[in-house]
């Protein structure tokens, strides 16, 4: 027979994975609800109890204290005093530690944590999880978008499939200018999804902006990173002006981007890194003189 107890630790560390990987995978997102892991854990939690009330109650055992005849073996001691031996019991035990008990609730803390942040990432959260019309429609204004942008008439996918994004890539965009196609994770798609038809202007709406032009200006023909990643950069503000925003509003989420890539030093992204012409005035601006960047 199996043992329960470490099936019960299987199942609880499998529960807990499968939860940290669901978290961080936009695809298990897609089709698993967030629930489902939690119930599991539920359940395995309440047969526990369930299965520790049906078993018999031990009978409570005799606690033999130390008493004088323990005195040599270093329980207490013996004492001489005017009265004869007199036995001095040894100082009673500290209470157990309290960090158990705060160990337990920070424990309960952080599964409430995950449940809530799980919640609230939930695949009602996803682009899949939006209505094939709505999806198709979406799809065809960023591919005209796109074609603004590139100058010439583009396809555009949101990559469901996951071929070229999502779970192991931190690729959010990915452009064939030969075939003229560009593919972007549905993460991006849903974040202008959520910009078009909700008027939401966050960061997380300032970076697809950046992703969409980016992908686009490669379809146009420009093949060097840092360059494209530049001209993206100053054409977001127009596109997001496009898709709903204010100019200012536009202007800052750009701005905030370029800040964001001027702080990257990463070693790995070197070749995205933004030439020093990258700035106001400098080779790569697209509108010098007008005293603004992007
Ligand atoms: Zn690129």
């Amino acid at each position: 027979m199996l043992d329960r107890g470490r099936v019960q630790l299987l199942v609880r560390l499998t529960a807990l994975g499968f939860v940290i990987a669901w978290l961080f995978s936009d695809a298990l997102r897609a089709w698993v609800p967030f629930w489902v892991p939690f119930v599991v854990l539920l359940g395995t939690e309440a047969e526990f109890v369930l299965r520790a009330r049906n078993e018999p109650r031990r009978p409570p055992q005799r606690r033999h204290v130390p008493g004088p005849e323990d005195a040599d073996l270093g329980f207490g001691e013996l004492v001489e005093d005017e009265e004869g031996f007199r036995f001095v019991p040894p100082p009673p035990r500290p209470e157990p530690p309290r960090w158990r008990r705060a160990a337990w609730a920070a424990g309960a803390v952080a599964a409430a944590g995950l449940f809530v942040v799980a919640a609230r990432s939930d695949r009602a959260s996803t682009w899949q999880a939006l209505p094939a019309a709505e999806r198709a429609q979406l799809v065809e204004r960023f591919a005209s978008e796109a074609s603004i942008i590139a100058r010439r008439p583009v396809t555009l996918r949101c990559d469901e499939g996951y071929a070229f994004t999502g779970a192991g890539s931190d690729t959010l965009g990915i452009a064939f200018p030969d075939a003229g196609i560009t593919y972007l994770a549905t993460s991006v798609c849903r974040d202008l999804r959520e910009l078009v038809v909700r008027g939401r202007a966050g960061e997380r709406q300032g970076e697809a902006l950046v992703v969409l032009a980016h992908e686009a200006i490669h379809l146009g023909g420009e093949r060097r990173e840092a360059v494209t990643e530049c001209l993206a950069l100053q054409a977001a503000v127009p596109l997001g002006v496009r898709l709903g925003l204010s100019e200012a509003r536009a202007r800052d989420l750009a701005h905030h981007e370029y800040e964001e890539r001027l702080a990257e030093r990463s070693a790995i992204r070197a070749a995205y890194a933004l030439p020093l012409t990258c700035r106001a005035g400098g080779a790569l601006d697209r509108s010098p003189g007008d005293g603004t960047f992007p």
